[in-house]
C-alpha cells in the first residue's frame, strides 16, 4: 500500500464518517465535535452501527473504551461485539449507548479519595472530538478502541482527559473575548495546539532482562560509567543505525496507519538515545496520540528484541528524555495566535498575546512546575541537568527590545527598518522565524509557539496543557475585560503590554540557562526553584490554585487534592520500588559476585604465598575490595532501615518526604560503593550486563 493510503487507515476519520453516514446523521455528528452540541440517542446508534460495521469489516471482534486514569498510562476492557440471538447463533451488536457511555469496574484505579466504596463505580463517556481507531497487536488482532472520559458518579473527573477538555473550552472563550474586543467577529473557536517531541532510549532486549533495576524501575540504579560516554558528541543527528532505522520503521508504520503524523526522527544527544516529532494537533488529540506513541514505542521495540526505555533517567552521567511540548493557539479560521502577522493591528493582538503568556506564567510558575513533579523526572530537574528548574521565558532579544521600548513609551526601531510608536496604529515588522534559539530555555518562543521543555519523557502530557491553557484563560480574561471597557482599543493594548512587562519581565530570560550565575541571578529576581517532585506538587494545593482552577471550571478543590494525593502516592511508591530492587540486586546479585571475587584474591594470595612479590598483589586488592565491600555492606543496611522507616509513615506527604529525604540518599550512597565495585570485579564475574553493554551494543 502506498503510505497515503496507509495514513489514518485505522481511523473513523472524517472521510469514512462522511462516506458511511447519512447526511444528517454525519452533520449532527460534525456539530457535536466542532460545537459540543449534545448528539441524540437515535443518531449515536446510527454512528455506531456504522463504526461497528466499518472496524468488522477491517477485523475487528472487541471494542473497548478507552481513557486515561491518574496513573498517567491508559486503560482499557474489551468487549465483544456478540450478542444472543434468539435461535441460539450469535449476532453483532454495537449501540449509540455502548458507544457513548461504559462502566469498567473501575474500583482498582486511583480516585484519590473521590471515589468512596460505596459508589465505586466509574463511568465512560465517548469523547467525539478524538477519532475512533483500531488497534492491532502482534499477532494482527483488531480492537475498535473508543477515545473516552472517565468521571465517578458524582461526575468528578477521575482521569487526565476530562480537566484537559475543560481547559481547552476555557481558553477558547477567553481567547475569543480578546479577539472580539479587537473587531474579530468571525472566528468562533480558539483551540489550544500541541505538537510534543518525544525522547526515548532503545536497549538491547537481552541486557535490559538481565537487569532488575531496568526491568522493574525504569533506569539503571548502579552502573558505573562506560569509557565513553557522550563527550565526542558524535550521537545527535548521526546516521542511524540499520537496527534503529528498522525499527523506527516499523514504528512510522504502526503510527501512520492509526493516524499519528510521525513526521521527524533522529539520533538524540546521548548514546543509544532517539526522538520522535509529530505534526501538532488539538492539546485533546495530541495527548491521546502521545500516550499511543509512547505505547507502540514500547511494543514495536519487543517484536525487534528491543526495549524502549522512556523513564527520564534510564542511565546516570548522560542526558536524560524529556518531551518538548510546543504549544500554540489557533482560531477555527487556522489563524496562529502567537505568530506575528502582517498588519500593525495583527501585531498588536499578537503582542498582546504574547504577553499575556508571559503574565500568566510569571504568575504561575510553581503550577507548570508541579505539572512536570515525578520522582523520574527529579533525575532532570534540579540536577544540573536539562532544563533547570526555575522556570523562565526565553522570547528572544528583538521581540524582548520590542516589548520593553512598548513599556517606556520609547519610539521604536527593528533593526533600522521602521520607526513607529506604539499606541497608535503602528508597530514594527515583527520577525517571523525566531531563529534565535535558545536551547537551554525550560519556556521558549520558537517564532510561532511556545515550547515548553520540563515534561518527563514518560509522563502524560495532559497535566502540563491544563495548566498551560487555564493560566493562559485567566490571562485573557484579565486582557478582554480591560479591552472590553476600552474606548481606544490601540491605546489600551499598549496600555495593557507596558503594565505586563513592567510586572513579569523578570521571568524574561534569554541566556544560558544551566549557568550558575542564572541560579543566582533567579534567586535575586524572586523566581521559584523547586528542586524535587513532593515540594513541587504542593502547588497544586494552596488557594491560588484552587482559585485559579475553580473559576474556569477546570478542576475543583476535590479534584485538585485527589490529583495530589495520588501523585505524591506514586512518588513514594516508585522511591520504595527502587529502594527494594537496589537491595535486591546488591544481596542477590552483587555482594555473592564480590564475596567471590574476595574469595579467589584470597586464594590466590595463598597460593601464592611462597613466591614473595605477587603474592603482595592479590593481598593489596583484596584489601581495597573489601574496604569498598564493607562500605557497601553497610550502606546496604541503612537503605534497609531507610526503607523501612519510610514504609511505617501512614501520613501521605510526610511519608513521600521520608522517601525523599531517607531513601533516596541512601540508595546514591549505595550507588557509589555498587559502582566502585563494578570497576574492581573480573568482567566475567560481574553479574548485570555494564553501561558500555547497554548503551554501546544496539
Ligand atoms: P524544532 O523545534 O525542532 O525546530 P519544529 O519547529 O518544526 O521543530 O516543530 C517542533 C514541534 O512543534 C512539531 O511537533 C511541530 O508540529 C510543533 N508545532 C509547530 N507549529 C505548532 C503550533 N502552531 N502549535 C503547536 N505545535 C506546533
Ligand atoms: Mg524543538
Amino acid at each position: 500500500m502506498e503510505l497515503t493510503e496507509v495514513f489514518g487507515s485505522n481511523v473513523f476519520n472524517d472521510k469514512v464518517m462522511k462516506q458511511r453516514l447519512p447526511k444528517e446523521v454525519y452533520k449532527a455528528l460534525r456539530k457535536t465535535i466542532e460545537e459540543g452540541i449534545p448528539l441524540k440517542g437515535d443518531i449515536a446508534d446510527v454512528v455506531a452501527n456504522a463504526m461497528k460495521d466499518w472496524a468488522i469489516e477491517k477485523g475487528a471482534t472487541h471494542y473497548t473504551h478507552w481513557f486515561q486514569p491518574l496513573t498517567g498510562i491508559t486503560a482499557e476492557k474489551h468487549d465483544s461485539f456478540i450478542s444472543p440471538a434468539p435461535d441460539g447463533s450469535v449476532v453483532m451488536e454495537f449501540s449509540g449507548k455502548q458507544l457513548v457511555q461504559g462502566e469498567p469496574d473501575a474500583s482498582s484505579f486511583p480516585s484519590g479519595g473521590l471515589r468512596a466504596t460505596f459508589e465505586a463505580r466509574g463511568y465512560t463517556a465517548w469523547d467525539c472530538t478524538s477519532p475512533a481507531f483500531l488497534k492491532e497487536d502482534g499477532s494482527g488482532n483488531v480492537t475498535l478502541t473508543i477515545p473516552t472520559a472517565f468521571y465517578s458518579y458524582r461526575g468528578e473527573a477521575l482521569d487526565k482527559k476530562t480537566p484537559l477538555l475543560r481547559s481547552m473550552r476555557a481558553v477558547s472563550r477567553q481567547a475569543i473575548r480578546v479577539l472580539k474586543a479587537f473587531g474579530n467577529t468571525t472566528s468562533e473557536r480558539v483551540t489550544s495546539t500541541v505538537g510534543p517531541e518525544q525522547e526515548y532510549f532503545l536497549v538491547d532486549k537481552k541486557f535490559y532482562m538481565q537487569r532488575l533495576d531496568l526491568l522493574l524501575a525504569g533506569r539503571t540504579i548502579f552502573g558505573a560509567p562506560p569509557p565513553k560516554g557522550q563527550e565526542l558528541e558524535d550521537q545527535y543527528f548521526g546516521a542511524i543505525k540499520d537496527r534503529v532505522s528498522d525499527y523506527m520503521h516499523s514504528l512510522d508504520a504502526e503510527l501512520w496507519k492509526m493516524g499519528i503524523t510521525s513526521k521527524t526522527k533522529h539520533n538524540e544527544v546521548a548514546p543509544a538515545q532517539f526522538e520522535m516529532a509529530p505534526i501538532f494537533d488539538t492539546t485533546n488529540i495530541a495527548t491521546d496520540h502521545n500516550q499511543l506513541v509512547m505505547e507502540t514505542m514500547q511494543k514495536v521495540a519487543v517484536r525487534n528484541d528491543l526495549v524502549c526505555l522512556l523513564h527520564e533517567k534510564p542511565y546516570a552521567g548522560i542526558n536524560g528524555s524529556g518531551k518538548h511540548n510546543n504549544w500554540s493557539l489557533s482560531t477555527n479560521e487556522g489563524l496562529n495566535l502567537l505568530e506575528p502577522g502582517n498588519t500593525p493591528s495583527e501585531n498588536v493582538q499578537f503582542l498582546l498575546f504574547i504577553s499575556a503568556m508571559i503574565k500568566a506564567v510569571d504568575t504561575y510558575p510553581d503550577i507548570l512546575r508541579a505539572t512536570c513533579a515525578t520522582a523520574g523526572n527529579d533525575h532532570r530537574l534540579g540536577a544540573n541537568e536539562a532544563p533547570p528548574a526555575i522556570i523562565s521565558i526565553f522570547i528572544g532579544e528583538e521581540l524582548a527590545e520590542i516589548l520593553e521600548k512598548i513599556a517606556s513609551g520609547e519610539k521604536i526601531s527593528t533593526r533600522g527598518q521602521q520607526f513607529v510608536s506604539v499606541g497608535v496604529d503602528t508597530l514594527p515588522v515583527i520577525p517571523k522565524d525566531n531563529t534565535d534559539r535558545n536551547r537551554t530555555s525550560p519556556f521558549a518562543f520558537t517564532g510561532n509557539k511556545f515550547e515548553f521543555r520540563m515534561v518527563g519523557s514518560a509522563q502524560s502530557i495532559a497535566g502540563s496543557n491544563v495548566a498551560l491553557n487555564t493560566i493562559a484563560a485567566e490571562a485573557f480574561d484579565e486582557i478582554a475585560s480591560r479591552l472590553e471597557k476600552a474606548k481606544d482599543k490601540n491605546s489600551e493594548a499598549a496600555k495593557i503590554i507596558r503594565d505586563i512587562w513592567k510586572k513579569h519581565n523578570r521571568v524574561i530570560f534569554n541566556g544560558n540557562n544551566y549557568s550558575e550565575e542564572w541560579v543566582k541571578e533567579a534567586e535575586k529576581r524572586g523566581l521559584p526553584n523547586i528542586n524535587n517532585a513532593v515540594d513541587a506538587l504542593k502547588a497544586f494545593v494552596t488557594e491560588k490554585s484552587f482559585k485559579l482552577f475553580e473559576k474556569y471550571d477546570v478542576l475543583s478543590r476535590k479534584e485538585l487534592h485527589s490529583r495530589f494525593e495520588i501523585y505524591v502516592e506514586a512518588y513514594s511508591k516508585q522511591i520504595n520500588i527502587e529502594a527494594l530492587v537496589a537491595i535486591d540486586m546488591v544481596k542477590k546479585q552483587i555482594l555473592p559476585a564480590a564475596l567471590e571475587y574476595a574469595a579467589f584474591l584470597a586464594d590466590a594470595a595463598d597460593d601464592l604465598k611462597s613466591v614473595k612479590g605477587p603474592a603482595a598483589i592479590p593481598e593489596d586488592m583484596l584489601k581495597k575490595l573489601g574496604i569498598v565491600l564493607t562500605s557497601a555492606y553497610k550502606n546496604l543496611a541503612k537503605l534497609e532501615k531507610a526503607a523501612e522507616r519510610s514504609q511505617a509513615i501512614r501520613e501521605t506527604v510526610k511519608c513521600a518526604e521520608s522517601y525523599r529525604d531517607l531513601v533516596v540518599t541512601a540508595i546514591k550512597n549505595l550507588r557509589v560503593d555498587i559502582d566502585k565495585l563494578e570497576t574492581m570485579v573480573p568482567a566475567k564475574t560481574w553479574p548485570i550486563p555494564t553501561y558500555t553493554d547497554l548503551l554501546f551494543k544496539l
